[in-house]
């Protein structure tokens, strides 16, 4: 598979395991949707993306297994509907005519820069949330959560798609605060990475060293995880 280096794909196999023994074929084909939707858009996109690591993957899908291997179906897919609309708002804002924005302050920043969002984007990440959301709602395995829980198929859509979104919108507030950012001294190039030598070696400018692109989407699946797990009334 040309979308996975080798140990990005040994990840998605153990994120893929742990889906499948937590919630069999109904978790795999909500998986696969991710999956396969956020790499035929990067195609679409042309966007000449690296191969995911096992980081990158880990960041995309670990909350999702973790909640799989508790049987937690709404948690699981928050996660994910979170890991989606991000996917979704990252490709499909490229073919945005307007710059973006940064979320925080509005001001007009680069394409691809983290913390920018465009109302295209934003847009498709919501599409995104409810792929993923009518997906759970139509294949929840049974007896896998109390059914007073969710009680309408309606009430799980909203809440799914809202995770799944505020996990979208945390991933772009964090990207614009807290994530590192980098610049190089001798001509004010930016980064992302601290790993970076353009003229000299890059420099922390804003942020947090330790918190890049995959910690930030981490956290986006957390908080996607967290809005469903509320939802749906399941205790700490
Ligand atoms: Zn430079």
């Amino acid at each position: 598979m040309s979308w996975l280096a080798p140990g990005g794909l040994a990840a998605a196999l153990a994120v893929g395991a742990a889906v499948a023994w937590g919630f069999g074929w109904h978790g795999l084909v909500v998986l696969f949707a991710f999956f396969v939707s956020g790499s035929l858009l990067t195609q679409i996109a042309e966007r000449r993306a690296p191969r995911r690591t096992a980081r990158q993957v880990i960041a995309n899908g670990g909350v999702a297994a973790v909640a799989a291997l508790l049987g937690a179906w709404w948690v699981a897919t928050g996660a994910l509907a979170a890991a989606a609309a991000d996917t979704w708002a990252t490709e499909l804002g490229a073919f945005s005519p307007f710059a973006p924005r940064l979320i925080t302050t509005g001001a007009r920043v680069s394409r691809g820069a983290s913390g920018g969002i465009t109302a295209l984007g934003t847009a498709g990440g919501v599409v995104g949330a409810l792929v993923i959301a009518a997906l759970a709602v139509l294949l929840e395995p049974r007896g896998m959560a109390p059914a007073s829980v969710y009680p309408r198929r309606t009430h799980s859509l909203a809440l799914l798609t809202a995770a799944g979104v505020l996990g979208m919108l945390a991933d772009s507030v964090l990207g614009a605060t807290l994530q590192g950012k980098y610049e190089c001294p001798a001509c004010d190039a930016r980064f992302e990475r601290g790993n970076n030598v353009c003229h000299e070696p890059v420099r922390l400018t804003r942020g947090l060293r330790w918190l890049d692109n995959d910690g930030v989407n981490l956290a986006a699946t957390l908080v996607g995880a967290t809005v469903a797990a509320l939802g749906a009334g399941y205790s700490p």
